[in-house]
């Protein structure tokens, strides 16, 4: 059903009110006036009669038709009433307007029969004879107890229907006017009302958009007033309530957008209520578009799947490490807990993701390291002792042999001594026994790299190839000295090592843009491209046994670039098989 606005319920009510009123009181007056009207002419009806009535009885005495007949037309005449006198038979003797011969019977005539019986006869209706509306009085005509006949007078009553008519007319129009008058103040009284009660329905409308700060207006009526200020202050206490709601809001999501953790929280139906930055990063989304949304459209990943519907529907918090492939597979810790509602029922669940993946790559590196340590030393050592063995249980009776299984110990020895070395430069370069801040302000790198010619030069010697320095003197770092001669020397040994006689290994330092760059270049046997990407790692060697046979322990290289990281900078390598290679290193100088 349509709604009608409050005034159209109010106005046609008030109307109807105004318009019955007047109404009745126009009927009132009308009928109030007519009925004193008919009893003025009833009452001088009578007297009339009354007055008539010795005269006719006289004449009707006499005997004489035509003196009552002249008697009723003169009386008749002068007093403008109509009288007729009827015998007892109903036979009409005179009347003042008609020819009485030629009128009918007059004994049904209900005031005639009223008055034969005695009494006095009244009768207001319409006269065929004359054409109008009439009152009738008739009363009987009495000499000496004997009813001679009946006197009846009349006058026509038309009068009282135009005057009537004409105050009708009258009151009509007064009325109207007072309607009209009437309506519009209603028409005023309703807006009056209505209008306040339209101004609290703007407002609360406005309140329920959020416009808190509007006030609703209070000089109406005191209930109005009331009304606006219980709203109003009801507008406050929300006002207040949401900017709690929305600080905690905001606060809740500075801290999961801060954290670290994936977290994500599911309804029952594994629609996706809210979720943090970290987590759509996880799962290769953004936060607007995967809300709202069911889990399986944002999420491809079984295993996060079952994780979740175990979370949803296991009474405890459960534990499991998930892999995510996105650009790269990174494994997460996912802590799993179903949310619960006020019966305990399940309402829900939150995952948190927490990204292992380096502490799962170190703990591999540690097992690989520990396996590879194990494995370098054990070579080494299987050797001593196999020839310690033999020495003791059946030395040689030759003594050049006995010489030799010696120095096979003694070479064994001294690949055992370098690997520790290595070892533990390696672990104290990673340990970050030496703080950035001990690298020297100014250091010159041209004496670093003439330190480091210096110590290969018996090895360069016995290879019978030369290494040339070229590096402008001025040049100047921040760098730790004797941690960058090891780099330098650790690659002058390998450009040695793999050179044949005669060759050149150029170790050059020059300013490129802003940073340091020191290159060794050699022209031996080269490193074959499928090698390259791996050969800074710990331990990896293109050729194991001629690295071992040249007592190289597989550490050189690994231990170069932590030096250059160390120095915030990295390392780099180019090759050619059997054209040679060159290593550099790369330090930013701000
Ligand atoms: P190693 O102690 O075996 O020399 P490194 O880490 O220093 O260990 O070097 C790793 C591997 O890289 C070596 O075994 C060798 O095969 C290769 N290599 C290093 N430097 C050169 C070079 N200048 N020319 C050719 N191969 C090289």
């Amino acid at each position: 059903m349509a709604r009608r606005a409050l005034i159209w319920h109010l106005f046609p009510i008030y109307l109807l009110v105004i318009i019955l009123s007047l109404l009745s009181v126009v009927a009132y007056t009308v009928l109030s006036f007519r009925t004193f009207y008919l009893e003025q002419v009833r009452l001088d009806l009578k007297s009339r009669a009354a007055l008539l009535h010795d005269q006719v009885v006289e004449q009707l005495n006499a005997g004489d038709g035509d003196a009552l007949q002249e008697l009723c037309d003169s009386l008749g005449h002068s007093s403008l009433t109509r009288i007729t006198v009827i015998l007892p038979t109903g036979r009409v003797v005179a009347d003042s307007e008609q020819n009485a011969a030629g009128m009918d019977n007059h004994s049904g005539r209900v005031e005639v029969k009223q008055a034969l019986n005695g009494g006095l006869g009244y009768s207001v209706r319409f006269s065929d004879t004359l054409d109008k509306q009439m009152m009738y009085i008739a009363t009987p005509l009495l000499s000496a107890k004997a009813t001679l006949g009946v006197l009846r007078v009349a006058l026509p009553i038309t009068a009282i229907d135009d005057t009537l008519r004409s105050v009708f007319r009258r009151l009509a129009y007064g009325s109207l006017l007072i309607a009209l008058v009437a309506a519009a103040a209603s028409w005023v009284v309703a807006r009056r009302i209505t209008r306040p009660l339209r101004a609290l329905g703007h407002g609360a409308e406005r309140f329920a958009r959020g416009e808190f700060a509007h006030k609703l207006e209070t000089h109406h009526s005191q209930e109005i007033d009331a009304l606006a200020d219980t709203m109003n202050q009801m507008a406050a206490e929300l006002n207040e309530r949401m900017n709690t709601v929305l600080r905690q809001k905001r606060e809740q999501d500075a801290v999961l957008s801060s954290m670290v953790e994936g977290v994500i929280a599911v309804d029952s139906e594994v629609r996706i209520i809210s979720l943090n930055g970290t987590a759509a990063t996880i799962f290769g989304t953004d936060v607007t578009r995967a809300t709202g949304k069911k889990v399986a459209e944002v999420v491809r990943n079984s295993s996060f799947h079952q994780f979740l519907d175990r979370a949803l529907h296991s009474g405890e918090s459960i534990e499991e490490e998930i892999v995510f492939h996105v650009d790269e597979p990174r494994t997460y810790h996912a802590h799993g807990t179903a949310l619960r509602g006020d019966r305990g029922q399940s309402i829900g669940a939150v995952i948190v993701l927490h990204d292992v993946t380096r502490v799962r790559r170190l703990e591999r590196v540690r097992q690989d390291f520990v396996a590879n340590v194990s494995h370098e030393l054990r070579t080494p050592i299987t050797s001593i002792k196999g020839f310690v063995e033999t020495l003791l249980e059946a030395p040689p009776s030759d003594a050049t042999e006995s010489k030799r299984f010696l120095e096979i110990v003694a070479k064994n020895a001294t690949q055992l001594s370098a690997l520790i070395d290595d070892l533990l430069s390696l672990s104290r370069i990673e340990q970050g026994e030496i703080p950035a801040d001990t690298l020297l302000e100014g250091s010159n790198v041209r004496d670093v790299l003439c330190h480091a010619q210096h110590m290969s030069d018996p090895a360069a010697k016995r290879r019978g190839v030369l290494v040339r320095i070229l590096c402008d003197d001025a040049i100047t770092a921040r760098l730790h000295p004797s941690l960058l001669q090891q780099a330098v020397l650790n690659l002058v040994d390998n450009a040695i090592k793999y050179s044949e006689e005669g060759q050149q290994i150029i170790v050059e330092a020059r300013m490129v843009a802003s940073s340091l760059l020191i290159t060794v270049s050699d022209t031996g046997t080269g490193i074959s491209s499928e090698h390259l990407p791996r050969l800074f790692e710990r331990f990896y060697r293109v050729d194991k046994a001629r690295s071992r046979d040249q007592g190289g322990t597989g550490l050189g290289l690994a231990i170069v670039k932590h030096i250059a990281e160390l120095h915030g900078g990295s390392v780099a390598v180019k090759s050619t098989p059997g054209l040679g290679s060159t290593f550099e290193i790369r330090i930013p100088v701000r």
